[in-house]
């Protein structure tokens, strides 16, 4: 099976699924990069600050895979933003990953304190104008922050990456997202393997659809439209969750999933909140 493709507001398409390495190193990148490659995922999800560009880098020259059938994410760290200084932290992710061109590049996070996030989009914008990166879009901004960059620039971002799990399903993002033409992509997708893959309604749904707890969130995720990039370092589990593009769930199991949302309940968050975030 290969993952279903969504197409950004620039006509570039993006496979839905794809591979996360955050907490990765180097080397292990490496290899649990191959074996995504080999699981069938085609899309992975780094950033600078992860430190394993080089190693995913590794992974997709020894992949025997042409860069058409691979789509690549990294990111601009915190420290990097600002016009200038995004132009030559992009091209040393390039280097360090060895592509000719990037299919996403992403502001990692707003930092509205920092406030650079505007003139860094426009780096971004230029970068793409020069066909260095095919598609850009940004990371844990707040709907003002969207706003702002396509009010002073008149460019709409490809994507936003933000927290998305069934505690914390973002729905007002979300729906901002879509009214703009921005697609969602979601970070802690499985909630970084915690109590939501022992909830005892995820539960329930998996033993319905003979799937394990990981896949009916990923098929969720799926159903709702988001793009997905769960990590995992181990191999069966790599395969399990590629392996969620076969798992179908119908509106009742995604209405009880839509249930667990945690949000109203000022719970649900892992990470930090991106507007206070610097
Ligand atoms: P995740 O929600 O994908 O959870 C990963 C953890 O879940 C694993 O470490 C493991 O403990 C567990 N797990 C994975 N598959 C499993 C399975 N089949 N069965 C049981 N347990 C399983 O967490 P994440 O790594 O935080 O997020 C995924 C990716 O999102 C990251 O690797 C990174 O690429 C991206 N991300 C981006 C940001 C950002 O600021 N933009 C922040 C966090 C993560």
């Amino acid at each position: 099976t290969l993952s279903p493709t969504l197409t950004f507001n620039d006509g570039n398409t993006i496979p839905q699924l794809g591979y996360g390495v955050w907490q990765v190193e180097d080397d292990v990148a490496e290899k649990v990069v191959r074996q995504a490659f080999e699981a069938g995922f085609r899309h992975i999800d780094t950033a600078k600050i992860y430190g394993n560009e080089a190693g995913v880098g590794r992974a997709i020259a020894s992949s025997g895979l042409t860069p058409e059938q691979i789509f690549i994410t990294t990111k601009l760290w915190n420290a990097d933003q600002g016009y200038e200084s995004t132009l030559t932290a992009f091209e040393e992710s390039m280097d360090r990953l060895g592509l000719e061109t990037l299919d996403l590049y992403l502001i990692h996070w707003m930092q509205p304190k920092q406030d650079k996030y505007v003139d860094t989009w426009k780096a971004l914008i230029e970068l793409q104008k020069r066909g260095r990166v095919k598609s850009i879009g940004v990371s844990n901004f707040t709907a003002e922050g969207l706003q702002r960059l396509i009010d002073e620039t008149g460019v709409v971002p490809a994507i936003h990456q933000i927290e998305l799990h069934p505690y914390f399903s973002q729905r007002e993002l979300r729906e901002f997202g879509a009214s703009k033409g921005i697609l969602t992509q979601a970070w802690s997708p499985l909630g970084q393997g915690g109590e939501l893959l022992e909830d005892a309604t995820v539960a329930g749904i998996a033993a319905k659809h003979q799937a394990t707890p990981a896949q009916v969130v990923i098929a969720w995720h799926l159903a709702i439209g988001n793009v997905v990039i769960p990590k995992s370092v181990t191999e069966s589990r790599i395969r399990e969750n590629y392996a969620a593009l076969d798992v179908t769930l119908d509106s009742e199991d995604i209405d009880a999933i839509n249930g667990l949302d945690r949000t109203a309940a000022g719970e649900g968050r892992i990470g930090p909140d991106p507007a206070v975030s610097d």
